[in-house]
């Protein structure tokens, strides 16, 4: 993850005594054999994907271990959920998920978070789909990196009929970290969206709205009727 500009100059410190909690965002992955899934980072180390449990390497110079006071290399995370939650807002790191993960090893503390040396996920939370429905599954998305394609958090409506991954599923392929919605999503307090009157039903549509709509289901299902009998036609053929 990119160490935002606000963050101030960390402290070194040799090792933590005990696991730090943080939390950050990572691109869902799964292996191009489906047997494997795990995460790719949002900015450093981009081209890696790392698992449940993963040490931090260096790709500027393999003669230091990370996290080293003269480079950029380690795991980062934040102190707050919120700050991982406010980073999934920006557009580049959309269809990310949120993970809280505990750092242990040689760490630099900031202000807003930890540079690491290793990582254990302790669990995944999915987020929201693009359509603003909290997200229940994952689904083949962009952009992979060799080996390894990416994964987008879905709703079953987005899905359709496309095949998913389930959180169980994706969780298990993570060496069993638990994977959940994000509560945020799912807060009551936070439901101001709702779906339009008369989507999902015609009630409140009017004309101008209604004809092109039902024009265009028309047009749908000449296609598919035309596309049957043509079928038909061919297999009367093939029985004669
Ligand atoms: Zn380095
Ligand atoms: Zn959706």
């Amino acid at each position: 993850m990119s160490r935002p500009s606000s963050w101030s100059i960390g402290r070194h410190r040799p090792r933590a005594e005990a696991p730090l909690t943080g939390y950050k965002i990572a691109y869902p992955m799964i292996s191009a054999d489906a047997r494997r899934a795990g995460f790719n980072g949002v900015a450093l180390g981009r081209t890696q994907v790392y698992g449940g449990v993963a040490d931090a390497v260096c790709i500027q110079s393999p003669r230091h271990r990370p996290p080293s006071s003269w480079c950029d290399c380690g795991f980062y995370c934040f102190h707050d959920l919120d700050d991982a939650r406010d980073l999934a807002c920006d557009p580049q790191y959309q269809h990310c998920v949120l993970l809280e993960i505990a750092a242990s090893g040689r760490f630099v503390r900031y202000e807003l978070g930890l540079r690491y040396a290793r990582q254990t996920i302790r669990s995944v939370r999915l987020g929201r789909c693009g359509c603003g429905r909290a997200a229940t599954a994952l689904a083949d998305g962009g952009p992979g990196v060799v080996g390894w394609r990416r994964l987008h958090p879905v709703c079953g409506l987005c899905a359709g009929p496309r095949p998913v991954l389930t959180p169980e599923a994706f969780g298990v392929l993570c060496g069993h970290v638990p994977v959940r919605g994000d509560e945020a999503v799912d807060d009551p307090a936070a439901a101001v969206f709702a779906p339009l009157d008369g989507v999902g039903g015609d009630g409140d549509l009017d004309e101008g709205t209604l004809v092109p709509l039902l024009t265009a289901e028309v047009a749908l299902l000449q296609a598919r009727l035309d596309q049957v009998q043509s079928r038909l036609e061919q297999l009367t053929h093939r029985s004669e």
